[in-house]
């Protein structure tokens, strides 16, 4: 496979200028189909794709909580490596990519994003009101490239858990590492009203997006390639996290982050009945 094969298949499967493309990408299972292409060309193939009418993101995390033992890294963006990928390692170090302040929780901008989102952007709550995530659920044309990952990997998952008003969103589920709500930067410290918690069990949203023909997968020998709108991630997303939260945990006694929301949940009366049930199905 070659890198005009990449951008065909691309093409394809409905990539378009003017799009607002929000990527998650695994380059070792890009590497395993397409060897001969690096990151730089990815990334060129996508933007030259999009045009900067359009606009490629992807998050740029790094996770830069205070820890109550202060053992803490202090996030600076012009240096701090992103910690999902070194796709986005390479994206966020691009010179014309903008990348947002937010100590936790950043993003790499590129294209007619950065028209509207600057690079001083960190809102108290990372993926929720005023994010990158919220913009993209704002704007037409804006859609979700997933490329050799699965929906473990969907920070948009955690801004329908905000959307869907989850009853543990208050809570950080990150206490047993001595995380702390609170990001660290260059510019200081920022408390934060709403942490992200585990995304592992976002692929059962993506199974029932997958047997309701939401989605469909492209592939191109081992490379898994799905191509969503947010509208339709954002309106079938919101329904199914109201409706299912239980099956945004990881199951019982696997994950202490997820056992830690499942205790805020279960201290809801009107749930429990409903929790215990589905939790034991699991
Ligand atoms: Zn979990």
């Amino acid at each position: 496979m070659t890198h005009s094969d990449f951008k065909y298949w691309l093409q394809e499967i409905g990539l378009k200028p003017g799009q607002h493309v929000l990527m998650h990408a695994s380059y070792r299972r890009v590497r395993d189909v397409f060897p001969n292409l690096t990151i730089e060309a990815l990334l060129a193939t996508l933007c030259q794709i999009v045009t900067a009418e359009g606009s490629l993101i992807m998050p740029t995390f790094s996770y830069c909580f205070k820890k109550s033992d202060g053992s803490h890294e202090v996030y600076d963006p012009l240096t701090s490596p992103s910690k999902v990928g070194s796709i986005s390692e390479v994206f966020r170090k691009l010179p014309e990519v903008v990348r947002t302040a937010s100590a936790t929780h950043s993003f790499g901008l590129w294209g007619q994003i950065t028209a509207f989102i600057n690079a001083d952007n960190q809102p108290a709550s990372p993926l929720g009101a005023g994010s990158v995530l919220d913009w993209l659920a704002h704007v037409p044309e804006s859609y979700i490239l997933m490329l050799g990952t699965d929906f473990s990997a969907l920070s948009f998952g955690h801004y329908l858990e905000i959307k869907a008003a989850l009853p543990w969103l208050e809570t950080s589920p990150w206490e047993y590492l001595k995380v702390l709500p609170i990001g660290v930067s260059v510019s200081g410290e920022q408390v934060l009203h709403q942490v992200p918690g585990c995304a592992k069990s976002f692929v059962n949203f993506e199974r029932y997006l997958c047997v309701h023909q939401f989605i469909s997968y492209h592939f191109r020998g081992s490379l898994r390639l799905a191509f969503l709108p947010v509208a339709t991630v954002l309106k079938v997303g919101e329904a199914y996290f109201r409706r299912h939260p239980d099956q945004l945990l990881c199951p019982s006694m696997t994950c202490i982050a997820c056992d830690t929301r499942r205790r805020m949940y279960l201290k809801s009366s009107q749930n429990s009945s409903q929790i215990n049930e589905k939790v034991e199905s699991c």
